[in-house]
């Protein structure tokens, strides 16, 4: 007989995938039901670097984050099927900015010179972070999971007492979904627009999120250019919006002239499961209890390790 407790995860995204992972290497037996599974999840829609963007609160954030840099620097840049790749990021300012507030989640930052930054810009954040390609990533950790035993089926919830009458304790990492399935109206989508283009040489991410160029960000991937972005709080519409492309065009090309000339390869959006802060807690209903783990807004591969390494532990609590 098989006495592995029996885990539910909902949701196929970075979240629901990673904190399988997590659960499955615990000794868990896991399974998942996604309404979406890769590769039509939000997840599949992000770039996606490492970077504790639109995501609080930032003590949590900091140490979540901190903890996947870690996470992935030992369990997925070694493996070349991973996706993952060591990148310098920058961040540029157009006035001068204090110390960034996730700095204890980094080994180093630095400032780049006045001679790095174009005339617009005088200050910013430099530091080697790691990029996740979720072209290649979201297929290794949906691999890993299924590799470690864990299931997967496609079914759409109306109700959790649907997951709670088979299992005791149910992981939520349904993302913007929560906002129905568990009436969180503090979840919200922020609607994110990415343009892809063909590789020029450019290999560092940049990125303006807070001068008068944002959101502009260039984040070169494996096989492509990731040109960004777009973050529209409220905003449902997942169709292409052809003035946000030429916006973001216009944008890469202040942000750096390699891209004055670019090749469009693709388009892609995806809406941000924002919220005023990640919801990592559990809930109880009756003897049973689920644990929630979204609202990650536009950091949820940041934040992915640190967030599943959490929910094990709430999980241990409650089946130990
Ligand atoms: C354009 C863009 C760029 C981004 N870039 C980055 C980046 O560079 N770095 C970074 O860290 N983050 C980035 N993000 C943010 C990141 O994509 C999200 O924070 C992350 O994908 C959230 O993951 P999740 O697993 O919580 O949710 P999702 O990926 O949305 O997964 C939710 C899952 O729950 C399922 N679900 C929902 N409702 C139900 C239901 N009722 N029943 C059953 N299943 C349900 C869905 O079908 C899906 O499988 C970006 C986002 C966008 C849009």
């Amino acid at each position: 007989m098989n006495s592995r407790k029996q885990i539910l995860i909902l949701g196929a995204g970075v979240s629901g995938l990673s904190t399988g992972v997590l659960l499955l290497k615990e000794g868990y037996d896991v399974h998942i039901w996604a309404k979406d599974l890769p590769p039509n999840t939000t997840s599949n829609a992000a770039a996606a670097f490492w970077y504790p963007y639109l995501c609080n609160p930032k003590d949590k954030a900091t140490q979540w984050s901190g903890f996947t840099l870690q996470y992935l620097k030992q369990h997925a840049l070694n493996d070349p099927t991973s996706g993952c790749i060591t990148r310098t990021i920058t961040e540029i300012f157009d006035r001068k900015v204090g110390d960034p507030w996730w700095a204890d989640a980094v080994e180093s930052y630095s400032r780049p010179t006045q001679a790095d930054l174009s005339d617009e810009y005088i200050d910013g954040y430099r530091t080697e972070a790691i990029l996740m390609d979720t072209t290649i990533y979201m297929d290794w950790l949906l691999r890993l999971y299924k590799q470690l035993g864990g299931t997967l089926e496609q079914k759409e919830l109306k109700s959790v007492d649907e997951a709670l009458v088979s299992y005791d304790v149910v992981v939520n990492c349904t993302g913007l979904g929560s906002r129905e399935l568990f009436d969180d109206k503090r979840v919200f989508p922020v609607r994110g627009q990415i343009v892809l283009v063909k590789p020029n040489g450019f290999e560092d991410v940049l990125a303006d999120d807070d001068g008068h160029n944002n959101l502009a960000v260039i984040i070169p991937r494996i096989n492509d250019i990731v040109l960004g972005g777009t973050a529209q709080p409220n905003d449902w519409n997942l169709e292409v919006d052809p003035k946000d492309t030429e916006d973001i065009l216009q944008k890469a090309k202040l942000l750096s002239p390699a891209f004055k000339e670019v090749e469009i390869v693709g388009q892609k959006v995806g809406l941000r499961p924002a919220r005023d802060e990640v919801r990592l807690e559990i809930e109880t209903f009756g003897d049973k209890a689920v644990v929630h783990n979204y609202g990650h807004g536009g950091a949820g591969f940041t934040l992915s390790w640190g967030c599943a390494s959490d929910v094990k532990e709430l999980v241990n609590q409650l089946t130990k």
